[in-house]
């Protein structure tokens, strides 16, 4: 299905937004924005005016003021602004400020009452709104984020991945985590999902294979934190880039063609997703032969009374399972991800017997 963004005014290619991660005063706006727009002239700048930050005392964003120095950049530059907003006041002061379209923080996603708000003081007007995901992976979350302004008569929505919170080191700031994109867009298959590669990156170096994998992915556009001088930046200063960065790590990308239709492997494409139709039959039929099995040895454990799980035949399926799968250059953790699948349906249809079983014979001796 094609994703319409031609509400972007975006037909062709991707989106971009660029621009820093605050407005922080009208030179620093205006000498980003002309960087940017002298390579990418349909871009959207962004800056945020109120920052959303961890703990008092820093930076908290040039409020009103900020709104001005963005309007202004967009003005001089061509380019159309974007800005966050966490309140119905925000809201208030960037429409008369005259920003084009707004972004929801992954903070304010996680607070359903607040993003009532949002989409309440949106209510009648047609301003773009894109949605961040909330911190952590809830997925019903951000959707619901979505579908309350939809549910306001909003119609130029769009979503923004900026990775998610995580607990231990793994070497994002924010870690992706394409399976959920790809879940809200089987759910919601018309809103364009953007990139914001920044966040999910906390530096520089990793800005560029998140992009290309954004592009793999087929995502609609890339949010990229752009400062004239990066190192003054006054909050996230590790992870912007400056507009010749910018345009280098763009040119960088491989953009891929939709599907095999506009291309001419469709045939052999044909042919191969017939034999994998076939094997995903088998898979199933052996599963299925695989769970009667299952079954016929629950009902030996319910009738001698032994334990549901089994840990020595556990260790042997899953080594026996390993070493196949080495042999096969197999990736080691989806195939141990696999059967630790298998495994765990298995106990919960043992433990379900045994249950069974037991409720059946107390009711018999009660009788
Ligand atoms: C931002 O875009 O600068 C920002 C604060 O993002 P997030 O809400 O994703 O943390
Ligand atoms: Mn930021």
């Amino acid at each position: 299905m094609e994703v319409q963004i031609d509400w972007l005014g975006n037909t062709s290619g991707k989106l971009l937004i660029a621009g820093p991660c605050s407005a922080e005063s009208s030179q620093q706006m205006l000498q980003t924005a002309q960087g940017i727009a002298s390579n990418f002239p349909s871009s959207i700048l962004r800056a945020g005016s109120w920052k959303p930050r961890t703990r008092p005392g820093n930076f908290e964003g040039s409020g009103k003021e900020g709104l001005q120095w963005l309007r202004e950049a967009g003005l001089q530059t061509g380019l159309r602004t974007i800005t966050e907003v966490a309140t119905p006041l925000h809201v208030e002061e960037a429409m008369r400020a005259g920003i084009d379209m707004f972004w929801v923080g992954a903070r304010t996603t996680g607070n359903p009452f607040l993003v009532q708000e949002l989409a309440n003081a949106l209510r009648g007007t047609d301003v773009p709104v894109f949605v961040k995901n909330p911190l952590h992976p809830d997925l019903q979350l951000w959707l619901g984020g979505i579908e309350r302004f939809q549910r306001s008569g909003l119609k130029k929505l769009a979503a923004i991945h900026r990775g998610f919170h995580a607990f231990e080191n793994s070497g994002y700031r924010n870690v992706p985590r394409w399976q959920l994109v790809h879940t809200l867009k089987s759910i919601q298959p018309e809103l364009p999902v953007i990139c914001d590669i920044s966040h999910i990156a906390g530096n520089t170096s990793l800005l560029a294979s998140i992009a290309q994998q954004a592009y793999d992915l087929d995502l609609e556009g890339l949010m990229i934190e752009t400062h004239f001088a990066p190192e003054q930046a006054l909050s996230d200063a590790d992870q912007q880039i400056s507009p010749d960065e910018l345009a280098r790590i763009m040119s960088s990308l491989t953009p891929r063609v939709k599907s095999f239709e506009e291309t001419s492997a469709m045939e052999q494409v044909q042919r191969i997703r017939i034999s994998i139709d076939d094997i995903d039959k088998r898979l199933l039929d052996l599963l299925f032969d695989r769970v009667s099995l299952i079954e016929k040895l629950g009902e030996l454990k319910c009738e001698n009374n032994v334990s549901v799980l089994q840990l020595d035949r556990w260790k042997n399926i899953i080594e026996n399972a390993m070493s196949i799968a080495r042999r096969h250059g197999l990736n080691e953790d989806f195939i141990r991800n696999v059967f630790i699948q298998i495994h765990d349906e298995a106990i919960r249809l043992q433990s379900q017997m045994l249950q069974d079983f037991a409720e059946r014979n107390t009711r018999e001796t009660k009788d």
